[in-house]
């Protein structure tokens, strides 16, 4: 579904992390929350003040300090993975928004910092509790913060991918009860 100008124009300031923190699942339906008078603009903790002073100046509304329902303004943290303690189950990499995290079936995961927007998505999945966040700035090789546009485009390409293998697994699904079906006939 097509977003209204106002959503769009709204979406293009948020910073595409997908966090949930907004109480939204994704940064598109906390702007299209808020175009439609649903949600205040003080909701996103990884925008902080500058994104609410942003969404203040678009839609000419007074500046709110952050909710603190919905977390705290902080330093920019990456995701890090314990490689002593993975076990390489995988459960990780779904939740990712942005394919930050590498590795196959039983092998050890690695979080590629430079991409990694520190949403916390891939902690709670993890049976293991090997992940853990650091600051973006205390890493040996401190790489920038990903560009809220290339968060966007990688989520992007993220959804596109899932969505296709769901119809794959429909199509699979309905060839076997066809199957089933004619044996039976
Ligand atoms: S980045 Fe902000 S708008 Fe996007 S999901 Fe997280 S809290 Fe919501
Ligand atoms: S690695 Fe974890 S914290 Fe980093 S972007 Fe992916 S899900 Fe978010
Ligand atoms: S969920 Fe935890 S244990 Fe499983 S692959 Fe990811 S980091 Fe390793």
């Amino acid at each position: 579904m097509t977003m209204s100008a106002d959503a769009a124009a709204i979406h293009a300031l948020l910073p595409q992390t997908q966090c949930t923190r907004c109480g939204y699942q994704g940064c598109k339906p906390y702007a299209e929350a808020i175009a439609n008078a649903q949600a205040p603009i003080n909701r996103c903790p990884p925008g902080g003040t500058a994104t609410i002073e942003r969404l203040a100046r678009l839609l000419d509304r007074e500046v709110l300090p952050l909710d603190p329902e919905c977390g705290r303004e902080g330093p920019a943290v990456v995701a890090i993975i314990d490689e002593s303690r993975c076990i390489g189950c995988a459960r990780c990499l779904p939740p990712c928004p942005v394919d930050a995290i590498v590795g196959a079936q039983r092998q050890m995961h690695v979080v590629l910092t430079a991409l990694c927007t520190g949403c916390e998505l891939c902690i709670a999945p993890c049976p293991v509790d090997c992940i853990t966040l650091a600051p973006r700035g205390s890493l040996a090789s401190v790489s920038p913060e990903p560009l809220a546009s290339v968060n966007l485009q990688r989520f992007d390409a993220h959804e596109a991918r899932r969505h296709e293998r769901k119809r794959e697994r429909l199509r699979v699904l309905a060839e076997r009860k066809q199957r089933a079906t004619r044996a039976s006939a």
